[in-house]
C-alpha cells in the first residue's frame, strides 16, 4: 500500500487532514509512527518557511512523499498576530487554555465590528530534497468575547463563521472539514498528492 507521511505530531491536525483527504489506497502515516526523529524547530518568518521546513527535514529522514503544514490564527486588531506564533501565544509550552485566555484578554476593549479574523493554512508536498508543491488556504472569521462550543481544538472555540452563527467548536467536525482553512488548502493539493503517488519512487 502507498504511504503519505503527514509532518506533525498533532493529533488533531492528523484527524482532520485524513478525514478532508480521504484517500482509499493510501495509509496516512504521521510523525507520531517515527518517534526517532526529533521534533522539528519552527523557525522560519512565514506559515511556508516553516512548512518546508517540516516537510523536507522529515522526508529527507523517513524517505517518503511527506505533507507538511503550518497554520495559525491572524487577528486584525493586533496586526494580525499571533500567526506563526499561534501554538506558543501564551508561552512556549503548547495550551489551547491559556492561548485563548491572552487573546480574549487582548481584545477585552473591542467591538464586535473590529473582531475580524482569518485562519491561514500553508501545506508543503515534499519529498526527499524536493518541494513538489506549496498550497495555501484561507478562512475568514470574527472572535468571539467567550468560548463556545466542544469539538475540535486550538482556536476553535472562540473562531465565529458569520454565515453559520456559530464557531468553529459549534460546528460538527465533518463541516468544519468542508470550509476550514485547512480544507481549502487540501482541495488545492489533492490531485497533485495522487499524481505524485502514481509517479514518484519514494
Ligand atoms: P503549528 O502549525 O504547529 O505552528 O500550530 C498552529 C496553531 O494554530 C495550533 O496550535 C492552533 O493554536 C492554531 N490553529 C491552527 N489551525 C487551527 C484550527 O483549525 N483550529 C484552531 N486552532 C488552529
Amino acid at each position: 500500500m502507498k504511504e503519505l507521511v503527514l509532518a506533525t505530531r498533532n493529533i488533531h491536525k492528523k484527524r482532520e487532514i485524513e478525514s478532508i483527504l480521504s484517500l482509499e489506497q493510501i495509509r496516512i502515516l504521521s510523525l507520531l509512527d517515527y518517534p526517532a526523529l526529533g521534533s522539528i524547530k519552527e523557525d522560519g518568518e512565514s506559515f511556508e518557511e516553516n512548512a518546508i521546513k517540516k516537510g523536507l527535514s522529515t522526508a529527507n529522514f523517513i524517505h517518503k512523499l511527506t505533507l507538511a503544514e503550518d497554520s495559525g490564527l491572524e487577528v486584525e486588531a493586533l496586526n494580525w498576530k499571533p500567526g506563526i506564533y499561534s501554538a506558543r501565544f501564551a508561552g512556549p509550552e503548547q495550551d489551547d487554555r491559556a492561548n485563548i485566555e491572552k487573546l480574549l484578554g487582548l481584545l477585552k476593549d473591542i467591538p464586535w465590528e473590529r473582531r475580524k479574523a482569518r485562519f491561514r493554512c500553508v501545506l508543503a508536498l515534499c519529498a526527499p530534497k524536493k518541494v513538489l508543491e506549496v498550497v495555501e488556504g484561507v478562512c475568514e472569521g470574527m472572535i468571539t468575547f467567550a468560548p463556545q462550543g466542544k469539538f475540535g481544538f486550538g482556536y476553535d472555540p472562540v473562531f465565529f463563521l458569520p454565515e453559520y452563527q456559530k464557531t468553529f467548536a459549534e460546528l460538527a467536525p465533518q463541516v468544519k472539514n468542508k470550509i476550514s482553512h485547512r480544507a481549502r488548502a487540501i482541495e488545492k493539493i489533492k490531485g497533485r498528492i495522487v499524481q505524485f503517488m502514481q509517479s514518484l519512487d519514494v
